[in-house]
């Protein structure tokens, strides 16, 4: 087993040309189901848990819960926060024991984003831990925010980013939300190239619930090392358990429904594992 940071599952993945997917996590049948996915298809995994994840399972608990289900697996993983508020938060979770994080600012104007980014960056490399941040802002579908063109990251701004921080990977809005899609996401790609042109590091891309998989395919042409699945895996859980309960209401064994759930999500694992090209590749 490796737990390690992103750089080391993105030197791989360039070199290849995939992208490690990214699981949102917050309890044990998230990651037992995932990690028997990443086993089953050789796959490089990165387990993520946002701020309220990371608050509902306690960080000690989390990184604890994964470190006891990866043991003796030949894994190889990282353990990221996704969505960081702030300085103190990522400095909380590096004592847990993750081993990357992401500082999203991107509701802050662009140098107050870079200033506080750069703060972390230092941080968190003086202890060996890779920084995602993120540029331009990823809407929410849930929320009904509409991706318009004013909140896509800019090429130009997005390669002075990278630079003032140093940032190791970077989230660059092109037109992605997280949720559920309504339509056909309208996806950037020519936004895309140009970052791509100019940013060094690997790109990351959120919202990856609903993306079809040829335009997963082109992201990963254009420099995506990095795509977010939480929504898709959630609700093939949910799904599954609803199902369940309908064909047995009576059902008392919460071990029962959580496999047949966790089976579920297992299988959108698999799913997306091979849709980002990372089987084979641990
Ligand atoms: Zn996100």
């Amino acid at each position: 087993m490796a737990i390690v940071g992103l750089n080391e599952l993105f030197a791989d993945a360039e070199a290849r040309g995939y992208a490690v997917p990214a699981f949102n996590v917050c309890d044990l049948e998230n990651v037992q189901s995932i990690l028997n996915a990443a086993e089953e298809m050789k796959a490089p995994v990165i387990l993520q848990a946002a701020r309220e994840e990371v608050q509902y399972a306690g960080g000690e608990c989390l990184v604890g819960m994964i470190r006891a289900t990866a043991r003796n697996r030949g894994l190889m993983l990282a353990i990221h926060l996704d969505h960081g508020p702030s300085f103190e938060f990522a400095a909380k979770c590096i004592r847990y024991g993750f081993t990357s994080v992401m500082y999203d600012g991107s509701r802050l104007d662009v140098e107050k984003n870079a200033q506080e980014t750069r703060r972390i960056v230092e941080m968190a490399h003086a202890v060996g831990v890779s920084v995602e941040a993120e540029i331009g802002t990823i809407g929410n579908t849930e929320m009904g925010e509409v991706v318009e063109s004013q909140y896509l990251a800019d090429p130009v701004t997005a390669e002075r980013f990278a630079e003032q921080t140093g940032v190791d990977c970077l989230a660059a809005a092109f037109g992605t939300a997280h949720g559920l899609y309504k339509g056909e996401p309208k996806l950037d790609f020519d936004r895309l190239a140009e970052i791509r042109r100019r940013v060094r590091v690997p790109l990351v891309m959120h919202g990856g619930t609903g993306i079809p998989p040829a335009a997963v395919k082109k992201g990963i042409a254009l420099g995506i090392r990095k795509i977010n699945f939480s929504t898709i895996l959630r609700k093939a859980f949910i799904d599954e358990m609803k199902d369940f309960m309908g064909r047995n209401p009576d059902e008392l064994m919460t071990m029962t429904i959580l496999s047949a759930a966790s089976r579920a999500m297992g299988a959108s694992a698999r799913e997306m594992i091979a849709m980002c090209g990372a089987n084979g590749r641990a």
